[in-house]
Formats: structure tokens, C-alpha cells, sequence
């Protein structure tokens, strides 16, 4: 059956994937949603045995059903290859009883590859089928890990081009320097003075002006998204839960049909979202665990059914999730409001005027499937410690949070019997220093890269191709901008 995306503000006509995947956002500053959820069509047994690449095709059929499935096929296949630094694409660790998806074994070392070595190939898949002459222009704007992602999805991707806006002083020092060494005549990468919501207010901003939009398309220019505000950017997430489920079974370690909880370190909400659309599909997961940083508007709206943004926006050793704007909540609100355009308009407008809305009593109850925590910077740290010396693992600072979470949740529920999958999301060598301290004080005197080495030696993991690549690269971006002048920077950088 097809499924067609309406946006999650008005009614107007429903579009085809390929479509919303070249829009990115819709026309009226929603975003766009599937018109319904389709139901897995393989049995979890025949998912058992299939490649990740198998997998991925099963589910991201379903969704994009304007592809052929050549075409999708194709997409995949150019996607999760030898890029991977494993076979598997998405290997499941157990520690201490838990299983730690390692969603970073592509080429920037973050979860943002599952979804960004795709979405280039739907991308201009799309343009294709939609007979599309312009050239694509990719705004992006990053907490640190998209950018790069993106970056090296698009880089020298014939027909786009691509911009990425970052907070100057909001990433990680490895994040900054993956993003400003990156090749490739087609990329521009820009530091701005502001955090992440300034970035991504900025970027939504340029996409709804339609006189710039009207100027591009005259120049031969169409913006596009690379943010997980773009359904390309979604479907392709759904796949790893479905994998993860499917790797437990095949390996004994679940009953098939018995039910797993899900941790996910969040802060746009678009890896959590496709997690609940995989368990919308008849994935068996009890419980979706949402887990916070210091930034905890996530815990705070769960508990209290209020979204309020008006609070300090706190830099954290989790930058990626350093977010008070979580933008894919939206979708959720809106199929909790019954997929009700007019009641979400009502509650995002609320949101960009007073900074917050309230939910009903109604849509609070069929929030029922998730769970909201946080972890401050101690608990995160010492986390991050009491894992590696109870059993030699090393996980990042964002899975750090997760991990956390999940320990808080087990003492509060006492719900120790479910098998749980923690979203692994990012390597710990892209946080270096962050993890490097947490294990011991004494590191703090040593270099970055001598710390890169010193995590190598004691996690017993070779140093990944992506940092290798990074110590002796030139730096070959240098633009800042005000976050009131990122308008004029893209402009500049199109010659128009
Ligand atoms: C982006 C990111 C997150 C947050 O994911 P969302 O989909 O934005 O909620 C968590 N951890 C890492 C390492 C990330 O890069």
C-alpha cells in the first residue's frame, strides 16, 4: 500500500517520498510525516537471517514506495559497504547484561552515518524521478556529528552542493577539525556565533523565505535538508532497530516475539522516533527509554506533559545532544493529537512565541511507552568509569548519558528481566578527552592525539580510520558568521 507524507501544520495534498525527501520541510514550516504506519511484512524469524543490508531494504521499501526496487536497492548498496569498518554495519556488544548497539563503524565514527551515507543516493534518486534540473543546495545545521556526516555523504555528490552551520564554540575539538578539513570543491562549512538552536533556527528560517527560494530557483538552486528533520533522514534509522532485534534472535539471546526495551541518547529526537515508528510497525519493544543531558527539556515534558524551552541552554561533554528545541518531537505531537495539523500548528506556534506548550491529559496518556530520565556531567563521567573497570568497555559521552539512564531506570522500576538494546551513538576516540578524563584525572595533561593513542592501548581498540585521517589534515575552512547574518553567508558562497 502506498504511503504518501502530509505535513504535521496544514492538510494540504499529501506527496510522495521521494518528494518529501527532496523538500525536506514542508512548504508551511511543518514537517513531513507518514499518512500511516506499515506493518512489517516479514516474520521476525526470516528478518533473523538476513544481511543488514536485507533488513534495511524490508523496511525502507515500506515507507519510500514510489522507489523501484532497483532503485532502492541500488541506494543501499552504495551506502553500507566497505565505508563500514565491519561486515555487520551495525554490531550489538553486551556488557554487564545489556546490549550496546554500536551505531558508529561508519566513516565520521557517529550514529549520523547510518542514515547520511544513504541519504545522498535517495537524494538525487529522488531528483531524478522528479525530473529536477537545479542543482541541490544541503543546509544543514549541526551539533557537531551531522555536519560531518554530511559532509562526507555529499562531498563531490554530482548536482548538490552542501552548507553546514555549527556553534564556534559548541562542538567537540575532533568534531571541529573532522568538520573545517573536509575536501571536496562542493562544501562550505561555517562556525557561527551561537549555540545549536541559533543554527537550526537560522537554517529553518532561510528554507520557509520564500523570495530567496524564488531567487535561488532563477539561479538554478534548490535548497534541500540533510537534518533528521528530512524523512531520508528517518526512514533509514528505523532499520538498525529492527536489525539489532533481529541480530538478538538470531544469536538465542531473545524468544522470538518477546519484547526488548529500547535506551536512546537524545536530542533532536529523530533516532528515538524511528525506534517508536519500528515499534509501531510490530517491532516488539516494551519501553522507549529517553535519555537527557544536563539539557533534560525531554524528562521535564515527559513527566510534566509541558515543553518549555525557556531555561539556560548548558554546554555539555555530550555536545550532540546539547539541544533545547528537540525539532522531531513534532511528530510525535502530532500523532498523539491524533494527527491533528491545526492542534500541532496551535502548540508550535505556542512554542516559538512563549518558548512552550501543554499537551492534554489525552495526548500525555498515549505517551504511555516511554520513559525520561537524564544524567548530569558527574553521573555521565562516572558512568563512563564504572563501565570500563567492571568490564573493560569504553563507551563515548552521549551513550555514556544512555547507559546512565538505563541505571536509573532499573532502580526505579526493578524491570532487570527485559532484554535492552542502549543506542550506542557515537565512538568514545570522538570524545577523547571528555572520556579520557573520566577514566583517570591524569590524562588531562596529555595532547589530543596522545590521548586518541592512550584510548587505543586501553580499550584494546585500533585507533578508527576517521581520527587517523585527521591529524596531519590542512585545515581548509575558516568562515564565521553572526547567527543573524547566516543568509547572507550562503548567498555568498552560491555567487548570488
Ligand atoms: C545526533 C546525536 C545524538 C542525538 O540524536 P537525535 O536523533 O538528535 O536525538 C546522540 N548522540 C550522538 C553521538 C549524536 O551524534
Amino acid at each position: 500500500m502506498e504511503v504518501l507524507y502530509n505535513s504535521t501544520r496544514s492538510k494540504g495534498t499529501p506527496v510522495k517520498a521521494s518528494e518529501a525527501i527532496l523538500k525536506g520541510l514542508s512548504d508551511d514550516g511543518g514537517l513531513f510525516v507518514p499518512d500511516h504506519i506499515p506493518a512489517l511484512d516479514k516474520s521476525l524469524k526470516e528478518l533473523s537471517e538476513m544481511t543488514y543490508q536485507q533488513v534495511a531494504y524490508e523496511v525502507m521499501k515500506l515507507f519510500l514506495t514510489d522507489f523501484t526496487e532497483e532503485e532502492l536497492k541500488t541506494c543501499i548498496e552504495r551506502a553500507y559497504d566497505s565505508k563500514f569498518d565491519t561486515d555487520v554495519i551495525a554490531p550489538l556488544v553486551e556488557a554487564e547484561g545489556a546490549y550496546y548497539l554500536e551505531l558508529f563503524h561508519g566513516s565520521t565514527i557517529a550514529f549520523k552515518d547510518m542514515a547520511l551515507s544513504i541519504l545522498p543516493h535517495l537524494m538525487i534518486t529522488s531528483a531524478r524521478k522528479n525530473h529536477i534540473k537545479n542543482e541541490i543546495v544541503i543546509l544543514t545545521a549541526t551539533s557537531g556529528d551531522t555536519g560531518k556526516a554530511a559532509l562526507a555523504g555529499f562531498a563531490n555528490v554530482e548536482g548538490t552542493r552542501i552548507i553546514v552551520f555549527y556553534p564556534k564554540n559548541g562542538v567537540s575539538p575532533i568534531q571541529e577539525k573532522q568538520m573545517v578539513t573536509q575536501k571536496g570543491d562542493n562544501t562550505f562549512v561555517v562556525g557561527i556565533h551561537g549555540n545549536f538552536d541559533d543554527a537550526q533556527t537560522g537554517v529553518k528560517k532561510i528554507f520557509s523565505d520564500k523570495e530567496l527560494a524564488k531567487e535561488m530557483d532563477g539561479k538554478g538552486f534548490q535548497f534541500s535538508s540533510a537534518n533528521s528533520i528530512n524523512i531520508g533522514r528517518l526512514v533509514p534509522q528505523i532499520c538498525y532497530y529492527v536489525y539489532s532485534y533481529a541480530t538478538l534472535l538470531r544469536e538465542g539471546k531473545i524468544a522470538d516475539g518477546e519484547k526488548m526495551n529500547v535506551v536512546v541518547p537524545t536530542g533532536n529526537f529523530g533516532n528515538i522516533l524511528a525506534a517508536f515508528y519500528a515499534k509501531n510497525m510490530g517491532l516488539p519493544i516494551a519501553k522507549l527509554i529517553c535519555a537527557s543531558n544536563d539539557n533534560k527539556v525531554l524528562y521535564d515534558f515527559f513527566r510534566t506533559g509541558t515543553y518549555d524551552r525557556n531555561r539556560e541552554f548548558m554546554l555539555t561533554s555530550s555536545p550532540s545532544m546539547d539541544i533545547l528545541i528537540s525539532s522531531n518531537l513534532e511528530r510525535l505531537i502530532y500523532r498523539i493529537a491524533g494527527n491533528d495539523a491545526d492542534k500541532n500548528r496551535e502548540l508550535m506556534a505556542a512554542l516559538s512565541g512563549q518558548g512552550k506548550y501543554e499537551i492534554s491529559a489525552d495526548m500525555k496518556a498515549a505517551l504511555a511507552d516511554f520513559y525520561g530520565n537524564y544524567a548530569n556531567e558527574a553521573e555521565t563521567a562516572d558512568e563512563i568509569k564504572r563501565l570500563y573497570r567492571s568490564c573493560g568497555y569504553v563507551i563515548d559521552t552521549h551513550t555514556a548519558v544512555a547507559s546512565a539512564v538505563y541505571q536509573k531506570y532499573l532502580k526505579e522500576t526493578g524491570d532487570s528481566n527485559t532484554k535492552t538494546v542502549i543506542a550506542s551513538t557515537a565512538s568514545p576516540f570522538k570524545f577523547t578527552r571528555s572520556v579520557m578524563n573520566a577514566i583517570d584525572a591524569k590524562y588531562d595533561a596529555m595532547s589530543d592525539f596522545e590521548l586518541v593513542d592512550e584510548l587505543s592501548k586501553i580499550a584494546n581498540v585500533t585507533v578508527p580510520q576517521a581520527i587517523e585521517e585527521i591529524r596531519t589534515a590542512p585545515v581548509v575552512h575558516d568562515t564565521q558568521c553572526d547567527a543573524d547574518k547566516m543568509k547572507d553567508t550562503v548567498k555568498e558562497f552560491l555567487h548570488i
